[in-house]
């Protein structure tokens, strides 16, 4: 009889997971595993939102284990040695896993590949997070893409239909095995901030479905034109579900692809098959540059002149700038741990370009405090809005906020929403509030610069000096020489 670990990490799911099911169809005994071992990810460790988010997820799959008559064996240590430790309590011969694609990660995962060859452990890794792995998409000189479109369309090319690993319905019951209760990992604050995430999500793989259900009947046929708007909710909101891997992309990919023959759906499918498809290029450029968390992906960047400016910081991070669009997203932010990507956009531009606050410090606000925290995501997003990243966002282009209000959330609900301070104001100066006098804001109840700031930034001058700042880099080559 042959023993094999399955080791969880960010694949919190029973159906599409390759690693569970092979280790089942090989060995009598499975013992599915978790470790919590945040410090392999440092700098990087999770951030307050995602343990919240992570305490629950293990929570749901630990149940659905148990109800097919396994559990899971929870630890905390260096990877390494708590593999280890568990090999010698259960006799283990094989350790199975599925891949992840962050530098420090991949880095530990090639240690414990190879020391635990070398014991004479088999180990097995499986891809069950990406549509195409990084290393299977190259340009026709070896390198990697450094552009999105010509990316998707290699992987197009190598097309999008997959066989789905199905879930186990029964598993061996588990050996005597000391676990750790889940409480003991500490993931849960220890002050009631996190109520407001409790009210909008549900963790786990059932939720995670739920949530693609919800999509597909409701979001779905209005996506191209939905996803921008915050006001609306035709977005999958599968973020943090895709990336604690309680659902796989392919998954996803197959639901959708059944539904192509419905009239005029496919516009709508190829539409959220190419953000799907942003997600596989953020996994992509950071396996290939994988210092891009902290340097920019255009080096001529590295000699930006960035402003030192912690009340401006301070201000954003509460949503207190006086910018109505602004201070909604940064409140839905900090309210349910998640906020609409036009919106990131938005409040990305006007820290890294009005404020001048270097995007990193943007980038760990949003570690902190995103429950889809993800740093292949969140690096791209951010070099993107900052004009740093890979992607052709120019560096000039700066979002104006007022603009973009009126655009994507043309009633004012979702401001309204989150500033009910501001509820009163008519439509037309909702996005822009300091163009009414004092008096006129009173009279809708709003006491300037008590119930609601005045604007920290005018939007005309910082945008022309983000311009000056940014202009003569571009005269500069890769050493930061003019040219
Ligand atoms: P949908 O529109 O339904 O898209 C489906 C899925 O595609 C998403 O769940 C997500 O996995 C993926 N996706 C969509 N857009 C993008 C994108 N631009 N880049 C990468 N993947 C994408 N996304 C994260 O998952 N984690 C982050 O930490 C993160 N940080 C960001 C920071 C900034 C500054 C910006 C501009 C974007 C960031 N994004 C991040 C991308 C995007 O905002 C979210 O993925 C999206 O808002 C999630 O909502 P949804 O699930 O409803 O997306």
């Amino acid at each position: 009889m042959t023993t094999a670990l399955v080791w969880f990490r960010r694949d919190l799911r029973l159906l599409d997971n390759p690693s569970l099911q092979q280790a089942l169809r090989q060995h009598h005994q499975v013992v599915p595993i978790y470790i919590h071992d945040p410090e392999a990810e440092r700098p990087w460790e999770p951030g307050a939102a995602s343990r919240w988010w992570l305490h629950h997820s293990l929570q749901s799959l630990s149940q659905q284990l148990n109800n097919i008559g396994s559990g899971l064996i929870l630890r905390r240590g260096t990877s390494l040695a708590t593999l280890q430790q568990l090999i010698t309590e259960t006799g283990a011969s094989h350790v199975y896993w599925n891949r992840l694609y962050e530098p420090a990660l991949v880095a530990r995962d090639k240690v414990i590949k190879t020391q635990l060859r070398q014991q004479g452990i088999m180990v097995s890794s499986h891809n069950a997070s990406l549509i195409v792995e990084p290393w299977q998409v190259v340009k026709g000189d070896g390198q990697p893409y450094r552009v999105f479109t010509p990316f998707w369309r290699a992987c197009l090319r190598q097309g999008l239909s997959f066989a789905l690993h199905a879930a186990p319905d029964q598993m061996p019951p588990l050996p005597q095995l000391s676990s750790l209760k889940l409480e003991a990992l500490t993931l849960l604050p220890t002050k009631d901030w996190a109520r407001g995430l409790t009210q909008n999500w549900h963790a786990g793989e059932t939720a995670a479905h739920h949530a693609m259900d919800i999509f597909i009947e409701n979001g779905l046929n209005r996506y191209r034109e939905g996803r921008d708007r915050p006001d609306r909710s035709d977005t999958s909101r599968l973020s943090p579900h895709l990336h604690f891997g309680e659902i796989s992309a392919a998954r996803l990919l197959h639901s959708i692809q059944t539904l192509g023959e419905q009239e005029g759906l496919l516009p709508h499918i190829e539409c959220w098959q190419r953000e799907l498809g942003w997600r596989e290029f953020a996994h992509y450029l950071l396996y290939h540059f994988p210092d891009t968390p902290q340097h920019p992906f255009d080096p001529r960047f590295a000699h930006m002149q960035w402003e030192k400016d912690p009340q401006g910081l301070r201000d954003w991070q509460r949503g207190q700038t006086g910018i109505p669009i602004v201070d909604a997203g940064m409140r839905e932010l900090w309210h349910t741990g998640w906020m609409h990507n036009r919106v990131r956009m938005i409040v990305a531009s006007l820290l890294s370009k009005n404020l001048l606050i270097d995007w990193q410090q943007g980038a760990r606000w949003f570690w902190d405090t995103l429950i889809d925290a993800d740093l292949a995501a969140n690096t791209l997003g951010w070099q993107w809005t900052a004009g740093c990243g890979a992607d052709a966002a120019p560096w000039f282009r700066i979002f104006n906020p007022v603009l973009q209000g009126q655009k994507f959330d043309p009633k004012g609900d979702y401001v309204r929403h989150w500033l009910p301070e501001l509820a009163a104001l008519p439509d037309k100066y909702l996005h822009r509030p300091w163009e009414l006098s004092d008096s006129q804001l009173l009279s809708h109840g709003v006491q300037p610069g008590i119930s609601y700031p005045r604007p920290i930034v005018d939007l005309a001058h910082s945008r022309q000096r983000a311009l000056d700042r940014m202009t003569p880099l571009k005269h500069l080559n890769n050493e930061g020489k003019h040219l």
